[in-house]
């Protein structure tokens, strides 16, 4: 009762244009005004979103710079809650990539607070789990601050406190990148270690002794790379278990290989390689090891402990369906079968979200500055990437109706019977129009329509508008008596929302955030 009370209590009759301000709006970068999001909700936003690419209204530059200041606020007022959300999001697996956990962990290790920098440099092994992220980490940290004492042994601690195997696995699969290696790093950390395994390992990364104590996966890497055959390199492959990093270039378009690897292959990997896999004829249509693969990118626990993105899926399915890649000759006849997995893949994720059952209206911004920018350095824009979030809420849900708006509605040819491919393409191709998020509230009221939540996806840059959004959503509670709730999914990552933060019925969410639809869903059932 309480929050039904809060929802009718702040009335706004009036009508104000979105270029000017109403109570608590600050300007957006648009010419609109919409509120400031605070800079935990930011630090969210830009660990799941990144910055990569820039947005229509911001380069890549000012948005990281823009980004950074925000995350520096967070951990100036709170340092060890900064690195404690950082660590869960990265952990959690909820972001596309991590290398904006490993950006702000990188910011936290450099800051002025002593409690802090422990913190952030205490959690390095969590958030820079494998060898790449860990030369990531060191190419932002070197840009914040000096190789001090205590990230020297925070780094050295990396190659210390993992066991052996998976630290033997670590070097095999990664060996630099961006100008790193985990020699550049051990010179500069210098671990000592009583562990003679251990301590062979070290040798042979930064001298290539080849000792005795060697782990043994050490010592068959480095007999695969001097493997003249597709069937001793497989051997080899299947003896000790090794990655596709450590194939010579030469054997990589040997079936015999392919198949080696795909019997042990990660997820991720699996994830990327499914062309590979297909242009040299190891996954084929009714082919034997077809269902070896369809049924690990089936496999929800294996998804879940890969922390297999939806995202990375919906961009491996586009490309897939493609048959070709965007950069590079290779082609491929995609299989049909695969296809249709990926595509059900993506679905399984969000599989343990519990349906509403409440009337959705779910409204994807299809205005210009939506086609603008990446989503998380993907191939996706905003505007694609909402398609496919919106066809998800969809899929669960049993009351949804799905809308697109500019300045005006907009038809949109979407539904969750449809390919995530084909829709993220439908809306691709729709034209450029003006912003007024304002439109999906005044549509219902126009129709008639019941609504009890509004999911808007939007850039929050809206400006065309005669009435503000909150104020439309208000007109619309008070005409209707329904207290409909607003579900903001931000999908770019700048400072501003319409969900009126003192509004108990309106949230905002991160776009492809794999957290956010139970959290919508829970908001909107409350
Ligand atoms: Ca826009």
């Amino acid at each position: 009762m309480t929050s039904t009370l809060n929802i009718f209590s702040r009335r706004t009759a009036a009508a104000t244009a979105q270029t000017l301000p109403i109570p608590g709006t600050v300007p957006n970068t648009a010419g609109g005004h919409a509120f400031a999001l605070d800079d935990w909700a930011r630090l969210d936003r830009f660990l799941v979103l990144g910055s990569d690419g820039g947005s229509y209204y911001a380069g890549e530059r000012p948005l990281t710079r823009d980004n950074a200041q925000a995350v520096l606020r967070a951990i100036g007022m709170d340092g060890t809650r900064a690195v404690a959300r950082i660590v869960a999001v990265s952990e959690a697996g909820r972001a596309p990539k991590n290398d904006p956990a490993l950006f702000a962990l990188a910011l936290a290790a450099s800051a002025d607070d002593l409690a802090t920098r422990r913190a952030a440099l205490a959690a390095v092994p969590r958030v820079a789990r494998t060898g790449t992220h860990l030369f990531q980490f060191a190419e932002f940290v070197q840009a914040s601050r000096g190789w001090g004492r205590a990230l020297r042994r925070a780094v050295g601690a990396w190659y210390l406190e993992q066991s052996i195997d998976r630290l033997a696995y670590q070097v095999v699969k990664y060996r630099q990148r961006g100008g790193w290696s985990h020699r550049d790093l051990l010179r500069l950390a210098h671990p000592e270690t009583a562990e003679p395994g251990r301590a062979a390992l070290l040798d042979w990364v930064c001298r290539g002794t080849e000792s005795e104590a060697l782990p043994v996966l050490v010592r068959s890497a480095s007999s695969l790379s001097r493997a003249s055959s597709g069937a001793e390199a497989a051997a080899l492959i299947r003896a000790h278990d090794l990655p596709r990093e450590a194939v010579p270039t030469a054997l990589l378009n040997e079936a015999a290989v392919w198949e080696a690897l795909l019997e042990r292959m990660p997820l991720t990997a699996l994830v990327r390689s499914l062309a590979k896999l297909t242009a040299v004829g190891v996954v084929k249509p009714l082919g034997e090891w077809l269902p070896l693969a369809l049924s690990a990118l089936g496999d929800v626990d294996r998804i879940a402990k890969a922390r297999l993105h939806p995202l990375a899926i919906l961009l491996a399915l586009r490309t897939y369906a493609q048959g070709r890649g965007d950069r590079g000759a290779l082609q491929w006849e995609p299989v049909q079968a695969v296809i249709d997995t990926l595509n059900a893949a993506f679905y399984t994720v969000f599989r343990a979200v519990e349906p509403t059952g409440q009337r959705l209206l779910l409204a994807l911004d299809v205005s210009g500055s939506m086609a603008s920018g990446r989503v998380a350095g993907s191939s996706l824009t905003p505007r694609e990437a909402s398609a496919a979030m919106a066809l998800m809420t969809a899929a669960t849900e049993s009351s949804t109706h799905i809308v697109g708006f500019g300045a005006t509605m907009v038809p949109l040819p979407l539904s969750p019977s449809m390919r995530l491919d084909q829709a993220v393409q439908a809306v691709s191709d729709l034209p450029f129009a003006a912003t007024d998020c304002a439109q999906p509230m005044l549509y219902a009221l126009d129709r008639g329509l019941s609504i009890d939540a509004f999911v808007v996806y939007t850039d929050n840059e809206t400006w065309a508008g005669a009435v503000h959004p909150v104020q439309a959503l208000r007109q619309y509670r008070e005409r209707t008596g329904i207290a409909a709730k607003l579900v903001v999914v931000g999908l770019v990552s700048n400072g501003f929302s319409i969900a009126d933060p003192a509004d108990a019925g309106m949230l905002d969410v991160v776009g492809f955030d794999t957290a956010a639809p139970a959290v919508i869903a829970d908001f909107i059932r409350r």
